[in-house]
């Protein structure tokens, strides 16, 4: 029994069958489930066996108790903790489907239909958020990678503006590259830089008011080294804060260069009417960057880069084909030399079943209610005495503080610390922690598509609750 070579279809459909079952239990109680774990230790106790193994039906149910004990509640709207969305009916369906299919989405020889498909959903995404439709680009897991990926293409336009084809001869025939941001840059966009041989010491920050960069000092920079790149960062996951991209895209003309903009989540904040000024000037940009795990609410892992030049995707990540590859279709080889990935995942199941199931349309409608509710936990926390809004919310990111004790910012900060750990082993509502001007704050980011007014004000009653009962245990 325990041989795949002896597990009929049956054997398959009856373990799905257990997920299915798992997922009747689950999926009812994720709308008020804590949103942290009481079980920490539930994976170590998983075993794996040396020699035989148990069978899919006893291995699936030992994962699966193992998992409902162990996991983060984080599709759930008591998660508001890193930017995450919950996963939508229709495109968690999808990305079951998915693993059903299990299509290689390399390219027309490995998956021609899911090959095709991505190059559908491609370009809806870039049509969705207003850029024309000469632009492309390629599904990859996440922002990092979409970073990564513009990354590496305005590093190839930075060769040939020097006479080096970097993919062909390295970075090394070629002068460092320049790359300028803002304080609200994303550690991923360093790691990126070092991931493409740069260093991350390539960059260069321009601090500016609030977090944004500063015009001035970025100009100087692009002056000084004849252009460069700048990387404009469209919501930042600490505060939700924007850099100005039409002003961006205004120096970065004038004095030639490279305009990466990561809008890991608030690239979805051009859907509403609402917030689409924060996008202003998206189209002068050369990349995008963003995820559809976030304020789309795909599942995991669904990030994408679209770019002005796609055709400098195949000079970026082409490779010489393999003796045992099908010859190009009409020039197109897919989208394994069109970005870092080779075999992939069919990752644009769930994010067509996305747009086909809610629409643009439904898809502003969440985004509006996301902006509501950042508004609402802002007034009340506005009222709360005890409490002290960090920031007017700009997007989906509400950062606050408790300042019912201390006197001053550095006993705040302890006390907001200690707040934050008693929060998190509270465990009913995960909640991220930020630093704004020196001022360490507890963070929401209201992002999960089942999030609405009930259970934010849940929240901040809890969190009250829970900083009174540290300010008794501190007396
Ligand atoms: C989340 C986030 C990232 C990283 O996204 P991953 O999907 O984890 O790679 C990058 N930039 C911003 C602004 C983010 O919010």
């Amino acid at each position: 029994m325990p041989d795949p070579l002896d597990d009929s279809p049956a054997a398959a459909l009856a373990a799905l069958r257990q997920v299915m079952e798992a997922a009747e239990r689950y999926l009812p109680s994720v709308p008020t489930r804590s949103a942290l774990p009481s079980s920490r230790a539930a994976a170590s106790r998983l075993d794996l066996p040396d020699g035989e193994g148990a069978g899919a039906e006893a291995a699936i149910g030992e994962l699966i108790e193992a998992a409902l004990a162990g996991a983060t509640t984080s599709t759930g709207p008591r998660y508001l903790d890193f930017v995450v969305g919950g996963a939508t009916p229709a495109a968690m369906a999808a990305d079951w489907l998915t693993a059903v299919l299990d299509q290689n989405a390399a390219g027309p020889g490995s998956a021609p239909w899911a090959t095709e498909l991505e190059a559908t959903v491609l370009r809806r995404l870039a049509a969705m958020f207003g850029l024309p439709p000469s632009w492309s680009g390629v599904l990859v897991n996440s922002s990092m990678l979409a970073s990564f990926t513009g990354l590496a293409c305005a590093t190839q336009r930075w060769g040939e503006r020097h006479g080096v084809d970097v993919a062909e001869q390295g970075l090394a025939a070629a002068p460092p590259l320049p790359v300028f941001a803002s304080d609200l840059v994303h550690p991923t966009v360093g790691k990126a830089l070092q991931m493409l041989g740069h260093g991350r010491r390539c960059l260069t920050i321009c601090p500016g008011v609030g977090g944004r960069v500063d015009l001035a000092r970025l100009e100087q920079g692009l002056r000084r080294h004849g252009g460069g790149v700048v990387v404009a960062t469209a919501g930042d996951a600490g505060t939700g804060r924007f850099d100005p991209l039409a002003e961006i895209a205004e120096l970065v003309d004038r004095h030639g260069g490279w305009l990466h903009v990561d809008g890991a989540f608030g690239l979805y904040a051009a859907l509403s009417e609402r917030s689409r000024y924060l996008l202003d000037g998206l189209a002068r940009a050369d990349s995008v960057a963003a995820d559809a795990h976030k304020w789309m609410n795909v599942p995991y892992e669904s990030g994408f880069c679209l770019l002005r030049e796609p055709a400098l995707l195949e000079a970026a990540f082409g490779m010489p084909p393999a003796p045992y590859l099908p010859p190009a279709e009409n020039g197109f080889r897919g989208f394994s030399v069109l970005g870092p990935e080779s075999s992939r995942r069919a990752r644009s199941l769930p994010l067509w079943a996305s747009i086909a199931a809610y629409g643009p349309d439904g898809l502003a409608r969440m985004v509006n209610r996301h902006l509501d509710a950042a508004a609402h936990l802002a007034a009340r926390v506005r009222r709360e005495p005890e409490l002290e809004l960090i920031l007017e919310p700009v997007s989906c990111v509400v950062c606050f503080r408790w300042v019912g004790a201390g006197p001053d910012d550095v006993s705040l900060n302890e006390q907001n610390r200690r707040l934050a750990e008693a929060v998190a082993k509270d465990g009913a509502f995960a909640l991220g922690m930020t630093s704004v001007d020196g001022k360490l704050a507890l963070r929401a980011a209201l992002c999960n598509w089942r999030i609405g007014p009930a259970e934010l004000d849940e929240m901040l009653d809890r969190v009250l609750l829970v900083s009174r009962r540290l300010g008794r245990s501190a007396a």
